[in-house]
């Protein structure tokens, strides 16, 4: 099928307001300024049937039920058990402390790590107000006190936001039986574990370091 080539209809699209209104919506996403917004939305107008209507269904679908599991911290659906932290799955021995989902989706991409992840939900700074109780701590003390786990690695960046928040993690669970360990020296300082190509990530996993003897 044809469509009307709406590329010369900038000016006309800005009069609009529903158009206008997406417009501000898309450039507040990662990467995307009002230009670029506008070309997505000249595309899906375009593409009607095959782009707008599937994915104004599947934006829906994921705001009702897709959110962040209470006890991990990942994303679950709530059609189903979290797969990160089900408690009948006992297939894996470590749990992973991340900051957020895009770290875990790092890891996991890189197929450097297997087992469970933990997303605590940001670091703690006094430069903002994220507090220790906004973080999912409490429950990854619960769950590192589970017989089938043995090891707890701290991946938190190599910022001084994520190093204090290690310290924590760490005191945290003084009082389970875990071995907690810390990404190695490898990260560079300043390093986010997102933004680390595979490599490096692979020689922090691999050459992690015990924190049992308050070395850190
Ligand atoms: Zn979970």
């Amino acid at each position: 099928m044809a469509y009307l080539d709406l590329s010369g209809q900038f000016d006309y699209m800005q009069n609009l307001d529903e158009i206008e209104k997406l417009t501000k919506i898309i450039s507040k996403l990662p990467g995307l300024g009002p230009k670029s917004a506008k070309r997505i939305i000249l595309k899906l107008i375009n593409s009607r049937d095959e782009l707008m209507k599937p994915m104004a269904n599947s934006l829906a679908e994921i705001y009702s039920n897709i959110s962040r599991c209470s006890s991990c911290g990942a994303l679950k659906s709530k059609k189903s058990v979290c797969k990160n932290c089900d408690v009948n799955e006992k297939k894996h021995n470590k749990i992973c402390v991340v900051e957020n989902i895009a770290d875990q989706w790092s890891i996991e991409n890189s197929n450097i790590y297997q087992g469970y992840f933990h997303i605590l939900g940001g670091t703690l700074s006094s430069s903002n107000n994220q507090k220790k109780e906004d973080l999912l701590v409490s429950s990854l003390v619960d769950r590192a006190n589970k017989d089938s786990i043995d090891e707890v690695i701290i991946a938190t960046s190599a910022t001084v936001e994520g190093q204090t928040t290690a310290h924590y993690i760490k005191d945290s669970l003084k009082d389970t039986n875990v071995k907690v360990s810390k990404l190695a020296q490898g990260l560079p300082v300043g390093g986010e574990i997102e933004s680390l190509d595979d490599g490096t990530l692979f020689s922090a996993f691999k050459n992690r370091k015990s924190l049992e003897n308050n070395s850190d």
